[in-house]
């Protein structure tokens, strides 16, 4: 393999050999890093939830007017989150943070399987928070419950997630079959759930343990919302400690604030920018790569433990070693 004379390489060994040279390296990581691992995002134009637009959900103000419909959705998002398992990509970036003290992880995702592939938590930035963390929705109140991975958080959203899971089970059946069938499905899904059905009254929420009158909510970043201000100082830290040899943005797009602003940040410092996504047209970043920089399109589970093979080993063997350690504790 010879690498281009201009423009990204490809070359996996010339990537291993910058790896090797590098010491601090800085990952970027959204929905792509976790969609080897099944997992519905809900963002863009067909993420609908039952009838509604799931990014009508999640904002401070749709949590107001009906609190009950919002942690609906989340706990269905919980409860599809805790059945995905993580990928050997999320794998490969613990191995890393393992053998790179001075490795960081900035995690746009919020579906908690770098935390449940034991990611060191020091070395994870977590920029839009996560389904699993507990926080009151009073602004003047401070509390948060972490890494709740309860199922259903609460008793009374579990009959509900029921529900999503035959809603799932059906539009499964009905992908598979006929046009016939698949209108007929939905029609009776749908008049299965009416809308109102599903309200739940705020007073049997549950309430924070701390203010007393305060509702949880889930611990995500809100559209409408400041991202967590003490996870940017942290990362501005680490930014301000010198120069950066190596950022890799995996399954983003990088053109989004504070996203764009990292690779920048990092290029500033003398990083070279490698990115690993699954969607040549969502590249993003990957338009303004450089010679010295790299570009690998495909599926990050896929070629991550290929990129970080020579400095953390063998991913592929530690992730079938993680999946049987699960199996054992649900045994
Ligand atoms: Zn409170």
């Amino acid at each position: 393999m010879t690498s281009t004379l201009f423009g990204p390489s490809s070359d996996v060994e010339e990537f291993s050999k910058v790896l090797q040279s590098s010491r601090r390296v800085l990952a970027l990581c959204g929905a792509g890093l976790s969609a080897a691992s099944g997992l519905d995002t809900f963002r863009g134009a067909g993420g609908m939830w039952r009838n509604h637009q799931a990014t009508t959900l999640a904002t401070p103000d749709a949590f107001r007017a009906d609190p009950g419909l919002v942690w609906l959705f989340y706990s269905y998002r919980r409860h599809r989150a805790l059945q995905a398992r993580p990928n050997a990509g999320h794998v490969a970036l613990v191995k890393l943070a393992e053998r790179m003290p001075d490795f960081i992880t900035l995690t746009q995702n919020v579906d908690g399987l770098s935390q449940r592939a034991n990611h060191p938590r020091e070395q994870l930035k977590l920029l839009h928070g996560t389904l699993f963390d507990i926080k009151c929705f009073n602004s003047s109140c401070n509390y948060v419950e972490q890494d709740n991975y309860n199922d259903p958080y609460h008793p009374i959203l579990a009959i509900h997630s029921a529900e999503d899971d035959r809603l799932a089970a059906a539009k499964k059946a009905a992908d598979s079959s006929t046009p016939d069938r698949i209108a007929n499905m939905e029609s009776a899904t749908t008049s299965q759930t009416p809308e109102g059905t599903t309200r739940i009254d705020p007073a049997d929420l549950p309430h924070c343990p701390k203010c007393k009158t305060g509702l949880l909510r889930p611990g995500v970043v809100w559209f409408g919302e400041g991202l967590p201000a003490d996870t940017l100082s942290e990362i501005d830290e680490w930014m301000d400690r010198g120069k950066v040899d190596l950022i890799m943005v995996i399954g983003t797009t990088a053109t989004v604030w504070p996203a764009a602003g990292y690779v920048e940040d990092a290029r500033a410092r003398g990083a070279r920018v490698c990115v690993v996504n699954m969607d040549s047209a969502e590249l993003g970043a990957a338009g303004q790569l450089q010679t010295g920089d790299f570009l690998f399109e495909g599926d990050a589970s896929k070629i991550l433990p290929e990129l970080v093979k020579s400095v953390a080993g063998d991913v592929e063997s530690e992730w079938q070693r993680y999946l049987l350690g699960l199996e054992g504790d649900e045994r």
